[in-house]
């Protein structure tokens, strides 16, 4: 710890300023938005006229187009998660804590990000941060003291704040076992509140996200309740109902320092015996919202609810779904340096062709441009499907069709999918690794993606596959039924293919209804290609939603 760095913790939350101006109590810093110039309004050059100018004729100038106004009252909020992209990323809710900050601004928001500093962040990054300050922290409960340090990087308008602590972060990756993901995460949250206090940064809105979280909106209502940052409003944003963060009682009471009255079966208190950090900030906060409307109905079912769905029904007033999007700077097949080939939609149909024999050629399988070709990148594990992919894969592979898998997790379902590799060289090829310009090439390569999964929040490759008009094959559960309307033959409409149950029978047959699309009536399906690519997957809608919400909390 840099001993000589320290300041004095504020004490549980108690608000020391940095020496930064100090905010009022709730007010928001309301930076004023940098005055911008309109493309193409640049001040023009003074020229001197010609000696011998004629008469000219006056060119009337064109008015450049206004820039779009920013909508008001401005908003500022602190988001608080586990992972960000570029920064760590295990899965959507890295791509959710990096991309919707970043349409926030656009909605004039004021947006900062505390995430912990892992030591697996990339040195590109981590040597960009500036250190911001630092103070030692009461966490436990006999009151054991933590350094807390901030490092700050600063990208695109949203400001990074990087939790610093070796003990806690300066190892393996964001999440290892819960023995020490439980202390980790109580640190964690607190840390957080903590930083904005010392930063005197009082945001309007706290917006956490998933377990790690969730004890956020709990401190802030009981050991920060007398600091300036309570006048602030939570929402807890639910990426994933089965994560919850659940330990015995003595041991998160002792590491969170919470007092025992949260402990309660109205609180964190689960089976009598266990806390629940994620139930404990769903009781807490202000609002809850899940990442998609089909989702936040489901999981108030016991189907779906992960043995929270009573208390879930009964906090539904607060209870909202809003759908991810995806980033479509990243996700652009037009600029996305990872491609043999880039495209848009007035070349789609061809260019995705040359994708495909690249990333035949790539994974070493019969390069052929008239095969169908199914991708599937997915961690591998039981929410995702898989069994109904093991179950019906030798009756996909039918010498005209192609699987590719890209993806890490059990290994029951690694050694089976490498299996199956091994059993249809050249027809099946099994990546079992973690590679983000490789799942690229897959989106732009393949005709269709299958995402079958046994429930979905949200789900994001659906989305990345539409835009890289790759027809998803989907089963009609939480935001894959939001995000994917079936195709109807008789209208010609829809994009994509959907089944409801979970049985490999009903997911085979909607595999073999986009095959016959495919090979039967190509114009059609390429119709589809080109209504997916059309299709506005964007954060755009849903930032203007979480913005509504914010000022209805507000
Ligand atoms: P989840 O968050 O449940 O893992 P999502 O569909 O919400 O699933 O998000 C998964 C994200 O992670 C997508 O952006 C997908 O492209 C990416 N992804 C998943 N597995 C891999 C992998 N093995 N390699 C590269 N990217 C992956």
């Amino acid at each position: 710890m840099a001993a000589d760095e320290k300041k004095k913790a504020p004490e549980a939350g108690a608000v020391k300023t940095g020496g930064k101006a100090a905010a009022k109590p709730g007010t928001v810093k309301a930076k004023a938005a940098p005055a911008k110039r309109a493309p193409g309004t640049a001040r023009k050059k003074e020229t001197k006229p010609p000696a011998e100018a004629a008469p000219v004729e006056e060119i009337p100038v064109e008015a450049a187009p206004a820039e779009p106004e920013l909508p008001t009252p401005r908003r500022s909020v602190a988001f608080i998660g586990s992972e960000c992209y570029p920064f760590v990323k295990t899965g959507g809710l890295g791509d959710v804590m990096y991309a919707l900050p970043r349409a926030l601004v656009k909605q004039n928001c004021d947006v900062k990000v505390i995430l912990p500093r892992y030591k697996c962040i990339p040195w590109e990054y981590q040597e960009k941060m500036v250190y911001r300050g630092a103070f030692q922290m009461d966490l436990c409960a006999d009151g054991r003291s933590f350094y807390v340090g901030i490092m700050e990087y600063i990208r695109d308008g949203v400001v990074y704040d990087f939790i610093d602590n070796e003990e806690f972060f300066g190892w393996g990756n964001p999440y290892t076992n819960l023995v020490d993901d439980i202390p980790k995460y109580c640190y964690f949250a607190k840390a957080a509140l903590a930083a904005l206090n010392y930063m005197d940064w009082i945001p309007n809105i706290i917006h956490c996200h998933d377990w790690q979280a969730a004890l956020v909106p709990v401190y802030l209502r009981t050991l920060f309740d007398a600091t300036k940052l309570a006048s602030a409003r939570t929402v807890l944003t639910i990426h994933n109902l089965r994560f919850q963060g659940v330990y015995n009682i003595p041991t998160i009471r002792y590491w969170s320092g919470l007092p025992d009255y949260v402990f309660n079966k109205d609180a964190l208190t689960v089976n009598w015996v266990d806390a629940n950090m994620l139930k404990g900030g769903l009781t807490y906060t202000n609002a809850i919202t899940t990442v998609s409307p089909s989702y936040a109905g489901e999981i108030q079912t016991p189907e779906y609810g992960e043995s929270l769905d009573a208390h879930l029904r009964y906090h539904s007033g607060k209870l909202r779904g809003i759908v991810n999007g995806i980033d479509c700077d990243i996700w652009n097949p037009l600029t996305d340096r990872s491609l043999a080939f880039n495209y848009d939609a007035s070349n789609a149909l061809e260019r995705k062709k040359e994708n495909k024999r690249a990333l035949q050629q790539e994974l070493g399988l019969e390069a052929d441009d008239g095969k169908f070709v199914i991708g599937l990148i997915s961690r591998l594990t039981d929410q995702k499907g898989l069994d109904l992919v093991n179950a019906i894969l030798p009756a996909v592979v039918d010498g005209n069709t192609q699987v590719v898998i890209l993806g890490t997790g059990d290994a029951r379902y690694e050694d089976s999918f490498r299996w199956y590799e091994n059993a249809y060289r050249g027809s099946v090829c099994s990546c079992i690794m973690y590679d983000e310009a490789r799942s690229h090439r897959i989106y732009a390569g393949a005709d269709a993606l299958l995402v079958p999964s046994r429930f979905e929040p949200c789900g994001l490759t659906q989305l990345n596959a539409m835009r890289y008009g790759t027809v998803p094959i989907v089963r009609e559960t939480g935001g894959l039924r939001d995000t994917v309307e079936p195709y109807n033959m008789f209208t010609d409409t829809g994009c994509g293919f959907t089944f409801d149950r979970y049985d490999a029978g009903l997911l085979l047959d909607a595999i073999n209804r986009a095959k016959t699309l495919y090979f039967e009536s190509r114009p059609y399906w390429d119709g589809m290609v080109l209504r997916d690519m059309a299709r506005d997957v964007s954060w755009d809608v849903s930032a203007r939603q979480y913005r509504e919400l914010y000022l209805q909390l507000t």
